[in-house]
């Protein structure tokens, strides 16, 4: 497996759990991952196409509701509430989520708005579930930067779950960031989240702290934080939940989504090599995670 984010650990510990011996290969470990910067809210967004995205969380929606039973693992089901200033059409995936209800009565300038319970995953505890998944199942996890997909060395398979790296990995200049920029604030008593798609603009509260996000730019590298967006993303956030005016404000953080005009899941054969590519998730890895783990397994096993 090469790549240590919320693809590459998920699709490890599925294969594991079906018998097979996996060993992940990273250049940047867990946490230092685009995937630890996520908010990281079960929704699916920037990824296609949409049938198969639909499909792949719906899985994803299941394991996570499951994993939710379990404090460990970081993954909490939360209800929110999603905002809009137009009319707008049930989004496309609706039919991944048991149940999203329309409200009626929402502040100006709202006009639509619906509301669903979904699973928050608190990256940094559950990236950290993952890895001591992989490690009890037998796998193991080495840092190491690669500057091309190893040749297999006798193994079944490699998996290229390498999210940006895909650029070089693969060859694959379809693959471009999408830079996100959040705000990590103090909780402040929030236990709902809430999303404004026209920012976007999100609020997503954890344990003991709350993800403010967000900005989405195209082709867009740096991965400073801006100071001027995060005061923006603030004063957005303060008008969805006005107690977030005055909260204080404990980090920032960036991330590189791994944006493609459709997820790339598929096996190639390379030499005497067999490849399963699993890259390109733009702003909904988490929410796929599972769902695409599912079909790395059957690719894998031929
Ligand atoms: C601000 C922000 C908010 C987000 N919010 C959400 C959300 O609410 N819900 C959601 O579902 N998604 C969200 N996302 C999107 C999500 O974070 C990504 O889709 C996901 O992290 C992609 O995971 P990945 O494992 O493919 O890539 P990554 O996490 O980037 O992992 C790639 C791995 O490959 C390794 N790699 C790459 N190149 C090489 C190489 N040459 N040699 C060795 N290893 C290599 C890297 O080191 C890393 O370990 C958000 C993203 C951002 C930035």
């Amino acid at each position: 497996m090469v790549g240590a984010g919320v693809i590459g650990l998920t699709c490890a510990v599925r294969l594991l759990e079906q018998g097979h011996r996996v060993d992940v290969l990273a250049r940047d470990l867990p946490l230092e991952t685009t995937s630890a910067a996520a908010a990281a809210l079960w929704y699916p967004y920037r990824a296609y196409p949409f049938e198969q995205v639909t499909a792949w969380s719906k899985v994803t929606f299941e394991v996570l509701a499951r994993l939710a039973g379990d404090d460990e693992t970081g993954v909490r089901m939360r209800s929110g509430t999603e905002l809009h200033r137009a009319r707008t059409a049930d989004p496309w995936w609706v039919s991944a989520v048991p149940g999203l209800t329309r409200v009626t009565t929402m502040p100006a300038p709202y006009v639509d708005a619906w509301t669903f319970e979904a699973p928050v995953v608190e990256m940094p505890v559950y990236l950290r579930w993952l890895v001591g998944r992989v490690e009890e199942l037998g796998g193991t996890l080495t840092r190491m930067a690669l500057n091309a997909l190893p040749d297999g060395d006798g193994a079944e398979a490699v998996v290229d779950a390498t999210g940006l790296g895909a650029r070089l990995m693969a060859g694959d200049s379809s693959v471009m960031p999408v830079r996100g920029q959040v705000v990590i604030v103090e909780q402040v008593g929030l236990d709902r989240w809430w999303l404004d798609g026209s920012g976007p603009t999100y609020v997503v509260p954890r344990s003991h702290d709350i993800v403010v996000g967000g900005t989405d730019d195209e082709g867009a590298w740096d991965r400073r934080p801006d100071p001027e967006v995060a005061r923006r993303l603030l004063a957005r956030a303060a008008e969805l939940v006005p107690e977030l005016a005055r909260a204080r404000v404990l980090g920032h953080r960036v991330g590189l989504r791994p944006a493609r005009p459709s997820v790339r899941l598929e096996a190639e054969q390379r030499g005497g090599t067999r490849v399963v590519h699993c890259y390109g998730h733009g702003g909904a890895g988490v929410t796929l995670s599972w769902g695409c783990a599912d079909e790395v397994a059957t690719l894998v096993s031929g």
